[in-house]
């Protein structure tokens, strides 16, 4: 490579200079760079990735897939890989979940979830505009998506281009009341079209958890008001927290829910929006203005497609949640270890996700200890990227306990050398 790059990056500060490793190739949880660096991916590649990188038959799905069709309108066409695709997650996901719309990405699934639920009001004549929201909330960053997300830094000069939505606290443990009655205030007026939510974590905001009885309650405040419940699962779904969905947990059935990252395993760009009857049926009819108002070039891409095909086909055969059980105990014995050793606040660990605070002054997503854990992470070839002073692994399900003991020595080495 000669000279300076022309890539402009997301969510990097080109101004401080950082490495931005170039990589090669990667199998299961480990990237090769291409100066000759094994690194460990114990982020999944930003949640996305799930049973690891370049799964054999995934990889295989595409290849076929691309041999055959790439690409396809898909107003009024379809193909074999969406059509295989929606009868699969009809099959795995809620009953009452029956239609699936497709996009691109996580973000795009949230915007739809939004048209959809105030197209339903709309359609049936009674329009509806308000949306809820939950404090620390992370739903995308298309405008749509920032809007019914927690305001900050990240999105404070675009804040001229973002709708009012109704904020509702974050369920601090012992301080639940207080999320629900301001729920019951914002859904009881009976203009609220609907309350979006992320199952379980709160991934951007921190790793932020809540138990499952929580959600069950949120879930029925809407039921009670008539307020259309949207599941953001982009993080949470496809076994993150323990089960295929955090919904189930909970034994919670949203009218409308978000999948993006691990549908393809992470392989390729891809995410549905799945709707109950009712919110179809607002917008089937003889009347060409009721349609749903949305698409995008690359929606239900035929490789994508049989990309998150080969997916369900692993969850199907293989021993997937088992794998997910056997890393969660693996995590949770190297970080209390770990909290044992450090000035450590709020160890939490839902399935997967495990995280923890690192006390600092300057608590929050610019912490400097944030930078100084991924620089120390990266030396010793671990790929971390801490939220602020907020340490938390999210590792693919094919991860060994050697590679997570290998994780867990490198975050005791750069904590003693930070704190
Ligand atoms: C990542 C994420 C999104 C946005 O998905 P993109 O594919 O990055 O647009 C939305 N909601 C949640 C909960 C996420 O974690």
């Amino acid at each position: 490579m000669s000279g300076r790059s022309p890539v402009w990056h997301p969510f990097h500060q080109h101004g401080l200079g950082e490495p931005i490793p170039l990589v090669e190739r990667a199998e299961g949880a480990v990237l090769h760079t291409a100066d000759g660096r094994e690194v460990l991916d114990v982020i999944s590649s930003w949640w996305v990735i799930t049973h690891g990188h370049n799964h054999p038959r995934i990889v295989e799905a595409i290849q076929r897939q691309a041999e055959q069709l790439d690409q396809l309108i898909f107003a009024g066409w379809t193909h074999q890989p969406a059509e295989d695709l929606a009868r699969g997650l009809r099959a795995i996901m809620p009953q009452e979940l029956e239609y699936v719309f497709y996009s691109d990405s996580g973000s795009t699934a949230v915007e739809v979830a939004l048209k959809m639920a105030l197209g339903f009001w709309a359609n049936r004549g009674k329009p509806r505009a308000k949306i809820v929201v939950m404090e620390h909330s992370y739903h995308g960053d298309t405008i749509g998506a920032m809007s019914v997300g927690e305001r900050g830094v990240f999105n404070r000069a675009y804040s001229p281009l973002l709708f009012d939505v109704e904020t509702i606290p974050f369920p601090h443990s012992g301080r639940e009341q207080a999320t629900f009655d301001a729920l019951e205030a914002a859904c009881k007026g009976g203009d609220t079209a609907a309350f979006i939510v992320e199952p379980l974590v709160l991934g951007a905001g921190g790793m932020l958890m809540y138990p499952a009885d929580v959600l069950h309650e949120m879930r029925a405040t809407c039921a009670r008001h008539d307020t259309l419940f949207i599941a953001d699962e982009i993080m949470t779904g496809w076994g993150r927290t323990g089960t295929l969905l955090a919904c189930e947990q909970a034994g919670v059935v949203p009218d409308i829910l978000c999948l993006a990252k691990g549908l393809t395993g992470g392989s390729m760009p891809l995410a549905v929006t799945m709707a109950t009857a009712p919110i179809y049926d607002a917008h089937y009819s003889p009347d060409r203005s009721k349609l749903f108002f949305h698409s995008s070039s690359f929606t239900a891409n035929p490789i994508a497609c049989a990309a998150a095909n080969a997916n369900l086909a692993i969850w199907r055969e293989e021993p997937v949640l088992d794998r997910i059980a056997s890393l969660t105990a693996h995590e949770a014995a190297g970080f209390a270890r770990i909290a044992a050793k450090y000035p450590i606040t709020n160890l939490r660990q839902t399935g997967s996700i495990i995280a923890m605070d690192v006390e600092v002054e300057d608590a929050g997503y610019l912490a400097d200890v944030g930078l100084k854990m991924r620089a120390g992470l990266f030396a010793r070839d671990i790929l971390l990227r801490p939220l602020g002073n907020t340490l938390y692994l999210m590792p693919p399900y094919c991860i060994s306990d050697a590679q997570l003991d290998r994780t867990m020595t490198a975050i005791d080495e750069v904590l003693a050398e930070v704190l």
